[in-house]
């Protein structure tokens, strides 16, 4: 596994417990919604979101294979509907795997402008040592602009109520991914 996506889990598992609220705001091939299912368990509930249908029936059949539907709720919507399914302050981890479908169609990627809708959404929605976690991919079009936005939104959040981690590859070349962690405070 590519060692940004790896570092991301590992911050993920160790905040989301047994029976917690998790949002996978990217679904793309389900991967991520299955690592987030098999840590809330059969308590606990992952809303799963992505924009291509190619994407709700590929998550949905890796969850089918792993007998893990029952605690993933999926939703053909954008990332920026999070907030109708939850309570502020209630969710232990979002995150967003952001760029295009791997193996799909490249021109559909997510945007600087609806990922910032949804960012502001996800902090709202953390409870207490919450994450949100963002992988971020600036080698194409429309990556850095996105990338840059990610970093502004991170930049300004209030170092009381959030601590803001960044992690990149320094000896890759090529535009390698990045991941940044927005954690709320404890008080
Ligand atoms: N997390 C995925 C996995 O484990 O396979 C990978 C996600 S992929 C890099 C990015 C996904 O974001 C694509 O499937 C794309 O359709 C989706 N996407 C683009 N814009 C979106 C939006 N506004 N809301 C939700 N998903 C969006």
């Amino acid at each position: 596994m590519n060692p940004i996506i790896s570092a991301c889990h590992l911050h993920v598992a160790a905040v989301l417990k047994l029976g917690d609220s998790a949002v996978d705001a990217t679904a793309g091939n389900g991967n991520d919604t299955l690592f987030l299912a098999r840590l809330v368990g059969k308590q606990g509930v992952v809303h799963s979101f992505d924009i291509q249908q190619q994407a709700i029936d590929n998550t949905q059949a890796l969850l089918h294979a792993h007998s893990l539907e029952s605690q993933v709720r999926l939703h053909k919507q954008s990332h920026t509907e999070m907030s109708k399914y939850l309570m502020p302050g209630t969710v232990g981890a979002v995150l967003f795997n952001l760029g295009y479908l791997p193996r799909g169609d490249k021109t559909l990627v997510t945007k600087p402008e609806t990922t910032v809708i949804a960012l502001n959404a996800s902090i709202s929605l953390l409870r207490p040592g919450g994450l949100v976690a963002i992988v971020t991919y600036s080698g194409h079009s429309g990556g850095e602009v996105e990338e840059q936005k990610v970093a502004e939104f991170c930049g300004a959040l209030s170092s009381r109520d959030f601590s803001v981690l960044k992690l990149e590859l320094i000896n890759k070349p090529n535009s390698p991914p990045r991941l940044w962690l927005i954690y709320k405070a404890v008080k």
